[in-house]
C-alpha cells in the first residue's frame, strides 16, 4: 500500500514526523515537498532536526503569486500522482500546498486524508480559511484536532469519515520537550544556545515576537499594519527576541521600517530558528506576540500568555481564560497588551491525548484494508 504525503511549508514539516514514522512500519510513504518554503531555515533544518524522511520529490515551485503557485503545484502534483498511483494521499493543515493537493487528488479520483480537518476561524477574509473549507470538501478521511473542529464539520454537513484524534502538533511539542527536559525539569540550555550563540542563555525577561501573515506584513494591507506593529514595539521598553520570517524582513526594508526597528534598544533579531531553539524561546518567554496559528497553539500548550495580532483565530479555545488575546494591529492596542500583566485563569487540555498519530494510523490502516 502506498501513501503520498504532500507538504511544503514550515508548519507541515513540524507536524509530519510521528505519522511518517508509523507509516514506515507498514506502508510505503512517498513524501512530496512542493517547495512552497524553500529557504533552508524554513525547510531543511526541520528535516534534519526532527529526523524526517527525505522527500522523494521536491517540486521546487517558487512563484510570484498565490494563483500561479497553486496552479504550478497542481500540474506538478498531477504528474507525480499519475506516476506513483498512491492508494491514499495525505496532507496537513491549510497551506497552498494542501489546497493544490486536495484539488489534484479530487480531479484524479484519489482518496484524500486531511490532518487538522474542521479547523475554522469563521473569517473568509483570511486566505487559509478558504483553503480549509475547500480541502475538507475533497477529503475522505478527516482527522480533527479538537472537538470544536468535529462540530464545525457537522455544522457544514460533513459527517462521514470524520474522526476526533487530537492534535499532532501538540504531540510533537510534548515529545520534543520531554526529550529536551533535564531531570530538574528545566529546558536544557541547548534549546536556547544550540546553533545560535546570539540567543545566549536567556530564561525569561523577554517577549518573543513572530510575524509573517500576508495581512500584517505584505502590501497593500500589511504595509499599514506593519507600521503600527513597529511603532508599538518602539514604544515598549522591555526586551524583545524576534526570529524573523524572510517575508517580514524583506517588507520591513521595503517599507523603510527596518532601520527604525534595529535602532531600538534591547531587540535581538534572529534568522528563523530551528524547531528546538524556537521551542526553548517559547517556553522561556514571559509572553509571546505573534500572528502565527501554530505558535498560538504552542503558547497555550506551554502555558505562556499569548497576544495574537489578528481579528479572528482558528484556535478559539486558546482564548478561554485569557491564555490568548486577539489584538488589532493598532499601536496603542498592541502597546497596552504588551504592557499589561496578563494573568490567565484555569488551563484546560484543548488538544487531546498525546498520541494523535497512533489514532490516525489505526484509522488509515483499517480504511486501507477495507478498500
Ligand atoms: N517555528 C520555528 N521557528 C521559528 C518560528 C516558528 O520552528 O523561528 C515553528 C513553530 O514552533 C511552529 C511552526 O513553526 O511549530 C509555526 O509555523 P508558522 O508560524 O510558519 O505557520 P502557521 O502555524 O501560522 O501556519
Amino acid at each position: 500500500m502506498k501513501i503520498a504525503t504532500v507538504v511544503g511549508a514550515r508548519p507541515q514539516f513540524v507536524k509530519m514526523g510521528p505519522l511518517s514514522r508509523l507509516f514506515k512500519k507498514k506502508f510505503q510513504e512517498i513524501v512530496i515537498h512542493t517547495g512552497q518554503h524553500y529557504d533552508d531555515n524554513l525547510s531543511k533544518v526541520f528535516f534534519k532536526e526532527l529526523n524526517l524522511f527525505k522527500p522523494k520529490y521536491n517540486l521546487g515551485i517558487k512563484a510570484a503569486s498565490d494563483i500561479s503557485q497553486i496552479s504550478l503545484m497542481i500540474s506538478a502534483l498531477e504528474k507525480v500522482f499519475i506516476k506513483e498511483r498512491p492508494d491514499l494521499v495525505l496532507t496537513y493543515g491549510d497551506t497552498n500546498s494542501s489546497l493544490a493537493c486536495a484539488l489534484t487528488s479530487s480531479k484524479l479520483n484519489l482518496s484524500l486524508a486531511h490532518v487538522e480537518a474542521g479547523v475554522r476561524a469563521f473569517d473568509r477574509n483570511v486566505p487559509e480559511e478558504n483553503n480549509r473549507f475547500i480541502i475538507d470538501r475533497f477529503s475522505t478521511l478527516l482527522f480533527c484536532p479538537t472537538k470544536s473542529a468535529v462540530r464545525n464539520l457537522k455544522n457544514e454537513g460533513i459527517k462521514n469519515g470524520v474522526f476526533y484524534t487530537g492534535d499532532v502538533m501538540a504531540e510533537v511539542l510534548r515529545e520534543n520537550l520531554e526529550q529536551k527536559l533535564s531531570s530538574s525539569g528545566k529546558v536544557l540550555e541547548e534549546c536556547l544556545t544550540g546553533g545560535s550563540s546570539r540567543i545566549g542563555t536567556v530564561h525569561g525577561g523577554y517577549i518573543l515576537v513572530t510575524l509573517h501573515r500576508q495581512e500584517n506584513v505584505a502590501a497593500p494591507r500589511g504595509r499599514e499594519n506593519l507600521k503600527e506593529i513597529v511603532n508599538a514595539l518602539m514604544g515598549f521598553k522591555g526586551r524583545l527576541i524576534f526570529p524573523m520570517h524572510p517575508r517580514t524582513r524583506k517588507n520591513l526594508k521595503r517599507f523603510k521600517l527596518w532601520q527604525k526597528l534595529i535602532s531600538r534598544d534591547s531587540i535581538t533579531i534572529l534568522e528563523p530558528q530551528g524547531y528546538l531553539n524556537f521551542l526553548g524561546l517559547e517556553k522561556n518567554a514571559d509572553k509571546i506576540l505573534t500572528d502565527s496559528g501554530g505558535v498560538q497553539k504552542e503558547a497555550h500548550l506551554l502555558r505562556v500568555p499569548c497576544i495574537t495580532l489578528r481579528k479572528t483565530t482558528e484556535w478559539p479555545e486558546t482564548l478561554e481564560n485569557g491564555w490568548n488575546r486577539l489584538v488589532p494591529c493598532k499601536r496603542d492596542a498592541i502597546l497596552s497588551a504588551l504592557k499589561s500583566s496578563l494573568r490567565p485563569g484555569l488551563h484546560k487540555n484543548i488538544f487531546g491525548s498525546r498520541k494523535a498519530s497512533e489514532k490516525i494510523f489505526k484509522i488509515i490502516t483499517s480504511w486501507l484494508r477495507k478498500r
